[in-house]
């Protein structure tokens, strides 16, 4: 296990956050975290880079700091094949019902927990928050005298029995589970533990702070976008969950009706993600010769600034995930101002109202349909995105999310 000590958001304040929420709002959380003054709080999460949860952690665990929480980040590490497993656990439980649990994959995924839990004494702490499944055995190989939270950050409305059961006998050992909705909580679980909590972005942040015109044109020209024409985004993961090909199929069907289109494909390879290299190949392949189609990686140059930028410079926003945990890039959009076309599944369903804060939808062609209808009802989409803002103001910026752990902590 290793700290994460460059965290993006290091020096953040608190009181910084007046100009995007209101003072009262400010103190308020200020007076909760009173009581925890000095406490030490750990998360623990499997990758310091790529992906939400990172995300979250890098702004979060600073502003933690401001409120007077001593919290610190560390991420387990593993060999591959540890990241293989952890990979296959993570699809099984977001539903692939194909894959099964060998007592190869549990000893090693058991026995990697086992020996980061040898690197730091995290009974010492006085709260422990431990990410997603990656890390969830740890809890086995500490004597527990504080709490122990598990927060859940990945779509569990169907997982894979096998799978889920394996898991359930560590999850089962915390004192809180957490979850993003509502129907991600499985009915064997003790409900009185469960949380609901959805996770937030930061609005201050170098992915979201807000852009000057010039500085968006800049980034366009530094990757051959064209500004003048229309442009369709879709951030995620090179993953299978993601939807990258129906976004293509979407674009090329959209294309058919409206030559100019450009569709800006921002993916980034996460550290734990062993699958993404191979899927990152294959949409490679599926897109061919077409230039139109930009794949806009962090392996050329992009990072938070530039997926800020391109957000910003989206005509329509696109989410074609089949599974989504939660979204965050759907809330980034959306605080943008942005109108998100997105499939109704997990996350996605819950920051969109159809036709209010966006539009939702069940497959490729009616993701056209919307596609084509806001790009020639601009009065339309900068309404949509108008309320998806309001939407993502009121119940998903950090320093909502920050309010909620304070209360949680003080309540366990
Ligand atoms: N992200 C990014 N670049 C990318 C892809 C994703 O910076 O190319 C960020 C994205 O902006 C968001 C997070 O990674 O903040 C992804 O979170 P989300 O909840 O959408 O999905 P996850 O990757 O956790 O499944």
């Amino acid at each position: 296990m290793f700290e994460v000590k460059k965290l993006h958001g290091k020096g953040k304040r608190l009181r910084d956050y007046t100009s995007v929420t209101n003072e009262e709002a400010i103190e308020n959380i200020l007076r909760k975290a009173d009581e925890l003054q000095g406490s030490s709080f750990a998360h623990v999460n499997s990758t310091s880079f790529g992906g939400g949860v990172a995300e979250i952690l890098h702004n979060l665990v600073p502003l933690m700091r401001d409120v007077g929480l001593d919290a610190r980040w560390f991420v387990v590490e593993g060999l591959e094949e540890f990241f293989n497993v952890t990979k296959t656990f993570h699809n099984a439980l977001q539903g692939n019902e194909e894959l099964k649990l060998s007592e190869n994959m549990k000893r090693l995924y058991v026995e990697t927990n086992r020996e980061n839990a040898r690197d730091l004494d995290l009974s010492a702490f006085d709260y422990v928050l431990i990410h997603d499944p990656q890390p969830a055995p740890l809890i086995e190989f500490y004597e527990k005298k504080t709490p122990w939270i598990w927060r859940c950050h990945i779509d569990l409305s169907d997982p894979n029995p096998e799978f889920w059961n394996f898991l359930r006998r560590f999850v089962e050992r915390y004192d809180r589970y957490i979850f993003h909705l509502p129907e991600y909580v499985q009915t064997n679980l003790n409900r009185e533990k469960v949380v609901i909590m959805p996770p937030s972005i930061d609005p201050l942040s170098e992915k979201n702070r807000e852009l000057s015109d010039s500085e968006v044109l800049d980034i366009l020209e530094r990757f051959d976008i064209d500004p003048d024409r229309p442009i369709l985004t879709q951030v995620a993961r090179f993953d299978p969950w993601k939807g990258v090909f129906d976004a293509v199929e979407v674009y090329r069907r959209v294309k058919e009706r409206i030559p100019e289109v450009q569709l800006l494909l921002v993916g980034v390879m996460a550290h734990d993600d062993p699958e993404g290299w191979v899927y990152f190949e294959k949409t490679l392949r599926n897109i061919g010769e077409d230039y139109d189609v930009k794949v806009l990686t962090n392996l050329i140059g992009v990072h938070a600034r530039e997926v800020n930028a391109f957000q910003r410079a989206s005509t329509v926003v696109l989410q074609m995930s089949i599974r989504e945990g939660f979204g965050l890039t759907v809330t980034e959009a959306m605080w943008k101002g942005k109108p998100v076309v997105g499939r109704a599944v997990g996350g996605i369903k819950f920051q969109i109202t159809d036709g209010k804060t966006g539009f939702l939808v069940g497959d490729v062609d009616e993701a056209v349909q919307r596609v084509l209808y806001l790009i020639k009802h601009p009065d339309v989409a900068e309404k949509l995105g108008e309320k998806a803002k309001e939407r993502v103001e009121k119940e998903f910026l950090i320093t909502k999310h920050l309010e909620r752990y304070i209360d949680l902590l003080s309540s366990v």
